[in-house]
Order: structure tokens, then C-alpha cells, then sequence
């Protein structure tokens, strides 16, 4: 009867407000939504912490585990590993729950090859100047790597069309709200199938 949770994925180029308005999405408590927590090999960000943002792991930590077959999907985005550790996404959906990964297009090509049900949503910015306002105003990287996430977003961007959803974030709330509908709607359809 309870059908296995869906697997939503959710991308876009860097500094574009993923992490915001997913936190938006997810005061929803009725769209039973969890946040897989990625493993990566990039150093912790001010204020971000061990387990809760990331699972933060060395890069033979990351490529042992990429051997054992432990990884949903991964990729190497601007030198550092990222990726979505398989059994814990395995055993949420399984109980029922909506399981967000919040992750770059290569691993989104990886997720859809896996599970072509995936609901994958890109968010854009307002404008390619928008998206350099955000990532300079958030302080947080060196300017080498500012512009290399930068060039990234420009590469990123030309991907959405493998997307089912493109998204744009011009304002955090109707982003939210679009994408929550979005959820719900494949919920009813998912609940229908059984
Ligand atoms: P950041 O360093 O800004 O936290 O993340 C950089 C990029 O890596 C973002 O586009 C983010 O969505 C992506 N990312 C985070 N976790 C994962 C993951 O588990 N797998 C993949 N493929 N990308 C991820």
C-alpha cells in the first residue's frame, strides 16, 4: 500500500540559493521530505558542521568508498569530491519518505541512468550577474575559485534541458512554493500508482 518515497533531485549552479529555499520546502512537514547529507572531500565552510551539511572525509576515505559500491552517484566538482552515500537514501525511501539530494548535474545524469523516475528540478538565477552578486556576497571562497565556479555555473546552465523542471529563483518564497507543488503533485501520482 505505502509506496517507496520518491527521490527528487535538485540542482543549479553555485551561489544560486539551493540551500535556501530548500530550507522553505522543507517546513513543509507534510510533503515528508529528508535532506541526503553528501560525503565530500572540500574543506568545512564557516558555520557548516560534520554530519549535518556534509559528511566531510579525505579523498581515500571517498575513492575506498567509491570501490565498495557504497556511493548512489558521484562526481569531482572544482578539485574536490562530492557524492550521495547509497543506503541511507535507500532505507528513507523505502519507509515511505521524499528524499531530496541537493547535488551537481553529473551526478544527476548518474541518478537518471539509476532511477529514471527521478523528479529532477534545476533552479536558475534571475541573471548571470545576479548569480556573481550572490557568490561574491557570500565571502566565502578565494577569487581563484570564485571564477571557477563561475565558468562552472556557465557550463551547468547549458544542462538544464535535461531536467524535468527548471525553476527560477528571483524570489525565495514563490520558488519554494512552485517547487513544493511540484512535490506534492508527484506524490499524488506516485500514491496513484499503487
Ligand atoms: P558546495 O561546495 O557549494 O557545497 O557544493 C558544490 C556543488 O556540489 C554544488 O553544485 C552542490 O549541489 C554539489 N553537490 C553537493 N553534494 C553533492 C553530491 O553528493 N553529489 C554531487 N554530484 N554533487 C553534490
Amino acid at each position: 500500500m505505502s509506496s517507496k518515497g520518491l527521490l527528487i533531485v535538485l540542482s543549479g549552479p553555485s551561489g544560486v540559493g539551493k540551500g535556501t529555499i530548500l530550507k522553505e520546502v522543507m517546513k513543509d512537514e507534510s510533503l515528508k521530505l529528508a535532506f541526503s547529507i553528501s560525503m565530500t572531500t572540500r574543506a568545512k565552510r564557516e558555520g557548516e558542521v560534520d554530519g549535518v551539511n556534509y559528511f566531510y572525509v579525505t579523498r581515500d576515505e571517498f575513492e575506498q568508498a567509491v570501490r565498495d559500491g557504497k556511493m548512489l552517484e558521484y562526481a569531482e566538482f572544482v578539485g574536490n569530491y562530492y557524492g550521495t552515500p547509497l543506503e541511507y537514501v535507500e532505507k528513507l525511501r523505502n519507509e515511505g519518505t521524499n528524499v531530496i539530494l541537493e547535488i551537481e548535474v553529473q551526478g544527476c545524469l548518474q541518478v537518471q541512468e539509476k532511477e529514471p523516475d527521478a523528479l529532477t528540478i534545476f533552479i536558475v538565477p534571475p541573471s548571470m550577474e545576479e548569480l556573481e552578486n550572490r557568490i561574491r556576497g557570500r565571502k566565502t571562497e578565494a577569487e581563484e575559485i570564485i571564477q571557477q565556479r563561475l565558468a562552472k555555473a556557465e557550463s551547468e546552465m547549458e544542462m538544464l534541458n535535461k531536467y524535468k523542471y527548471v525553476v527560477c529563483n528571483d524570489d525565495v518564497e514563490l520558488a519554494a512554493d512552485i517547487i513544493s507543488v511540484i512535490i506534492r503533485r508527484h506524490m499524488e501520482k506516485n500514491a496513484e500508482k499503487d
